[in-house]
């Protein structure tokens, strides 16, 4: 058995889909290789206003050497790619330290679902400009009283006879402020479940307002969103009317394959917080003991997600505990950031790496479901607990 080292990088898939053989060392050439547009960082998720143009750059390249929507059938210019596949891509963005795609939400999220459920229009209008990146989507779901508890939400949308119109406040919308179109959920029904029903909304629509919130890192990632007698026609409809619900819990789960990009900076953020110990020469039993005790649960984490992307199937439990534990490891790392810096972690969050991660690695306990949340699913849906009381 290999003997594990401290500054081991974690690569785990390895296989390619038969008719597109590019292997690990092809993918690392290739991004390598790449030429990267002036400005292009690894922001994470979503990017900020000063990372749109850059990041539209990198994806417009990677869509023209047919890394954009690997997992979308070929006749929607994707490869129909194995989760390892997707995975083993993931990752070597992650080692190249570049976005494998401008933001999870057209590729990810609105693609799959305009696939399965869209009409022969929505997929004829929607596809290519995402897969080219010329569109770029936000999700409009959360509001301000509907988080966790999603389908509680109040945004109605009424029939007109033209369309529908849409009333209602959306927030936390990551990178509304620059995206071409939206995916929202809104209320045609009074059934909680049953009543929500899927629109695409073009950004530029009249009564649409987005207001930018400030982070505590200073960005501006998030936005509030205003839907103020919203027009829009009878095909902005995706599916039937109240199959909203549907169409949202499919959306779920695409988001999970960006873990194993987190286990790529999870080992390098420990590595780096080892030599700043060393470094700083605070590098007792007991800071040795807590970095030990994380590195190999980081470890354990990487055996978990390696079992979980070989079987291929994103919906399955051991995502939703790689989701939980993945955000809670790194929320310990982030905060062992304090013991190594002492002081100096009172620090503008522009100025330090580690510090600016310990304010915002959070995030990853909140979004896409909270830890709690992820709890309660694993309580009732794996361990047959008994439900929650509503
Ligand atoms: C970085 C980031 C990006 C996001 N991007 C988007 C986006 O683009 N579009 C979008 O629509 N939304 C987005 N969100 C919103 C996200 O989906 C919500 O923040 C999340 O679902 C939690 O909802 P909430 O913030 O309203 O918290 P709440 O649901 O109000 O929860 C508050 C607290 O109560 C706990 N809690 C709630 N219900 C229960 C329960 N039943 N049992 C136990 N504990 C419970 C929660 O765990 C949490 O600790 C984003 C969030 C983050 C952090």
């Amino acid at each position: 058995m290999r003997r594990l080292r401290q500054g081991d990088e974690p690569e785990i898939a390895t296989t390619s889909p038969a008719a597109a053989p590019p292997t690990r060392d092809d993918l690392r050439a290739f991004l390598r290789a790449a030429p990267k547009p002036e400005g292009l960082r690894n922001y994470g998720p979503t990017p900020t206003a000063a990372d749109v143009e850059p990041a539209r750059q990198w994806h417009a390249y990677l869509a023209a050497h047919g890394y954009t929507c690997l997992h979308w059938p070929r006749e929607f210019g994707g490869i129909d790619a194995p989760v390892t596949f997707q995975a083993m891509f993931a990752e070597e963005c992650a080692y190249a330290d570049v976005p494998r795609q401008f933001s999870i939400f057209g590729p990810d999220l609105v693609g799959p679902v305009l696939i399965k459920y869209g009409s022969d229009e929505h997929k004829a209008t929607y596809l290519e400009p995402i897969r080219t990146g010329a569109h770029i989507w936000c999700q409009l779901f959360s509001e301000p009283e509907a988080g966790s508890d999603l389908a509680s939400l109040r945004t109605r949308a009424n029939p007109t006879a033209t369309g529908w119109r849409i009333d209602g406040q959306k927030v936390w919308s990551s990178g509304a402020a620059d995206a071409d179109l939206g995916i929202l959920l809104a209320r045609t029904d009074s059934d909680k479940h049953h009543g929500l029903s899927m629109f695409v909304v073009p950004m530029s629509t009249p009564g649409i307002t987005v207001r930018p919130l400030r982070q505590i890192d200073g960005e501006s990632k998030f936005n509030e969103v205003f839907l103020d007698a919203v027009e829009l026609p009878a095909d902005a409809l995706v599916g039937r009317p109240g199959q909203g619900w549907e169409l949202a819990l499919a959306m779920l789960g695409r988001e999970r394959l960006t873990l194993g990009t987190h286990a790529v900076a999870m080992f390098r953020r420990h590595h780096a917080l080892v030599a700043a110990a060393h470094e700083r020469g605070v590098l007792d039993a007991v800071l040795g003991r807590s970095m030990t005790r994380l590195w190999a649960r980081m470890w354990l984490l990487r055996y978990t997600w390696q079992r979980a992307v070989e079987r291929g199937d994103l919906t399955s439990p051991e995502f939703s505990v790689l989701k939980l534990v993945t955000s809670e490891t790194d929320r310990d790392l982030s905060d062992l950031a304090t013991d190594v810096l002492g002081v100096e972690a009172c620090t503008d969050p522009e100025d330090d790496e580690f510090v600016r991660h310990m304010l915002v690695g959070r995030a990853q306990t909140i979004l896409g479901g909270t830890s709690e949340i992820q709890r309660n699913i694993l309580a009732e849906r794996v361990l047959g607990l008994p439900k929650e009381p509503h």
